[in-house]
Order: structure tokens, then sequence, then C-alpha cells
């Protein structure tokens, strides 16, 4: 059976002088021992050779493989951020004014740059609830080119039926683009359907909250044409990756798996408390999320559901001070971004979904007094339970 951390750990790269870690390339420019290769190699003709570090760099490459291998994928390529992977992509896949349809439950960046700036260049995106089929299907138009999801949506957890949407995606020969930030290890969209799988490396798969990344996994054809110097979006908008980032996000893929699995068990503990105790909890691994059955059909089972839960505190105020009580108590940081090793916390309406106009917020159900949480790596999770339940009753959530 496919599994997508034993992927990762079968690939082992060696340094120069037989290090144990590879080799950090720390070149911006190649050199070339004939002319007449460096012309094939701007043709794109000759495989191996480097050519230029915004193109491809071998510490770049080492991390692109390895993450093509997590996602079951033939290729890959790494970027400077997740938005420089997702607006990479919608840009090459949406030539000449193409349309995309949207779930309307995405990271705000994403939605932002669909909404505001893609327009300007003639493409137009209708937003669509991604747990109903119908909506997806009255959406499309002649000129749609993809259909654009969250595996598991920010911040309300919805869960996509990918392998329905990348089935009704094929039948009108359109792509499915699927950003699996959420849920690395856990779901491999690949394998249900998606043509192309973005992570923002920011969040679990570094897991350090030291650096943005970003990735794009495909197919090898579409890798290329990214890549291509006369008509790439990674290549021509120049979101490429440092080669010491890469070497560095490289070393921490490799404790993904044991972090994942002790995220998803913190967080499965946590949001059957909360839930127990009263307050209104999201998490896909309660029997009460809408999708828990379906997360179920598509997860890879040991990494469990995740380490990110909702809370419901019941006005914004609440939900204020109940993250700075929460804060003060060592509990956790009020931040944005999430796969730390600490718990992270914030109010998704006024901040990372504020891009999101208030009455779009209430309409998709994403209220004022939502606490979105990343729950931590802690060693003993009940001892964390017992100090944010205090919290929860100093502030009166119940
Ligand atoms: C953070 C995030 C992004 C954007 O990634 P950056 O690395 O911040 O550019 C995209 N999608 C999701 C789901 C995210 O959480």
């Amino acid at each position: 059976m496919f599994n997508p951390a034993d992927k990762i750990q079968d690939l082992q790269y060696f340094g120069e002088f037989g290090g144990v870690n590879p080799s950090i390339s720390d070149s911006s420019t190649y050199t070339f021992l004939s002319a007449k290769t460096m012309f094939d190699t701007f043709e794109g003709n000759a495989d191996g050779c480097y050519l230029y570090s915004r193109h491809s760099s071998p510490s770049n490459l080492y991390l692109s493989q390895a993450l093509a291998a997590m996602e079951n994928t033939e290729s890959a390529n790494v970027t400077a951020s997740g938005m420089g992977a997702i607006t990479a992509t919608i840009m090459q896949l949406c030539k000449g004014g193409g349309h995309v349809v949207s779930s309307r439950t995405i990271y705000g960046g994403t939605y932002a740059f669909l909404k505001n700036l893609l327009p300007q260049f003639g493409s137009h995106t209708t937003f669509v609830d991604i747990t109903k089929m119908e909506a997806i299907e009255q959406a499309v138009t002649s000129k749609t080119k993809i259909i654009y999801l969250e595996s598991v949506s920010n911040p309300l957890l919805e869960v996509a039926d990918i392998k329905k949407i990348a089935d009704f995606a094929h039948s009108r020969g359109l792509k499915l683009v699927v950003d699996n930030t959420f849920s690395p290890l856990s779901v491999t969209p690949k394998n249900l359907g998606a043509d192309v799988v973005i992570h923002s490396l920011t969040k679990y798969i570094n897991g350090s909250s030291d650096t943005v990344g970003g990735v794009i996994c495909s197919t090898l054809d579409f890798i290329n044409e990214l890549k291509d110097v006369n008509s790439g979006a990674c290549m021509l908008l120049g979101s490429t990756m440092d080669s010491f980032r890469s070497a560095s996000i490289l070393k921490n893929l490799r404790t993904l798996h044991l972090r994942m699995k002790q995220h998803s068990v913190n967080a499965q503990y946590l949001a059957e408390k909360f839930e127990q105790a009263g307050i209104k909890t999201v998490y896909p691994g309660l029997k009460s999320h809408p999708s828990h059955e379906l997360f179920k059909q598509m997860w890879n089972e040991e990494y469990g559901f995740g380490g990110m839960l909702t809370i419901d505190a019941g006005s914004l105020e609440k939900a204020n001070a109940l993250m700075e009580l929460m804060q003060n108590r060592n509990l956790g940081y009020l931040a944005v971004s999430l796969g730390f090793y600490k718990t992270l916390f914030s109010a998704p309406g006024t901040s990372t979904s504020s891009e999101i106009p208030a009455d779009e917020q209430l309409e998709m159900g994403l209220s004022d007094g939502l606490i979105r949480f990343s729950i931590g790596l802690d060693n003993d999770i009940e001892r964390t339970y017992q100090e944010m339940l205090k919290c929860i009753k100093e502030i009166g959530v119940i």
C-alpha cells in the first residue's frame, strides 16, 4: 500500500565528500564545458545540466524530488512561498483569460489573488461551496480551465470530495488543482485524481516557523512547462527558493511523519474534550463533522485527521480575551500560520480571512467568535487541556 513517509525515507542523497546530508549548492550560475551544451540547455534539451539557479539548482531538485515522492507525482518544483506556487500554477493554467471555479473557503491570500489580482490578467473566478457538487457543475463555463480547492479548507475545515470532483473535472477537460497544506501525509490528492498538488511548505512540512516556502507537485510535462525559459510562470515570475532554505526544509521533512502523528493525536484529544465540555468545536476527526466519513475514505490512516481545529467562543471580544489569556499562561502563541511545535491560535475573521468581506464571511459560516487552533506537539496534552479549560471558564465561554 502507498505510504508517503516510506517514499520520503527511500530517497537518500549524499554530500560531495560523503556527508550524510547533501551539499548545499552555493551558486547562482553554472559553467559549461562547451558552448554547444549551453545552447542546448537554453533550448531545454540538456537533461541534468544546470543553467541558472532561478531555473533550478541541485538543492532545490533534491527537495522537489522528495516532495514529488511524498505526493506520488512524477515531478515537483519548489518555490519561494506557498503563494509563489499558487500564483504560478494558476497563471500557467489560465492562459488566454481562462476561468476558475474555486472553493469559497480557501486561504485568504489565494482568495484575494483570485478575486482582485487575477482579473487584471483577464481571468475571472466563480466561488462556490465545494461540498455541493451541483454548485461546482453549474459554475463551469466554456472558458473554465481549472477547479481549485483545499483538501481541508482554511479556516472552516470543510473537506472536499477530491475523487468525485476530479472525475467531474476530467469529464469536462478541466484540471483539478488541490492545495494540500492542511493535510500532508494524511491525504494524497494525486491518488484521488488531482492533477496539481500544492503546499505552503511554511506550515507543517518545514514545521519550525522559520521560513516561507512552497511546492508544486505534478506531471513532468507540467513542471517543465512551469520552468520553460520562454513561457514558464515559475521561471519568469521568479518566485524561486534559495538553496540554503531548500536544504534546511529537506532536513525538517525527515521528521514530518512523527510530527503529523503527534499533531493529530493532540488535536483529536482536545477536540473531543472541547466538544464534551459543550464548546462548539469543528474537527474532521469528530463524528459530528459533516465530512468525517468522507475524510476516512480519503486518508492514509496512520497520520490521522491533522492538527487544525476551530472553536466558537461566542463573540469576537471573548475570542480575543481567551487568546490573550491562553498566551499569558504559555499555552500557545496568538499568531497566524500553523504547523509549529507550539500551539498557535488566531481569529480568522479579523486576520487570515480578513480579505473576505464581512457579509461573505457570514454567509460561509465564518463567525466572529471563531478561533482557529494549530495544535502543537505538547508532550502531555491532558495537562494542556486542563489549563485551557481554566482559561475557557474564566472568560465565560462555557
Ligand atoms: C499559508 C497558506 C498559503 C500561503 O502560503 P505562504 O507560504 O504563506 O505563501 C496557502 N494555502 C494555505 C492553505 C495556507 O495555509
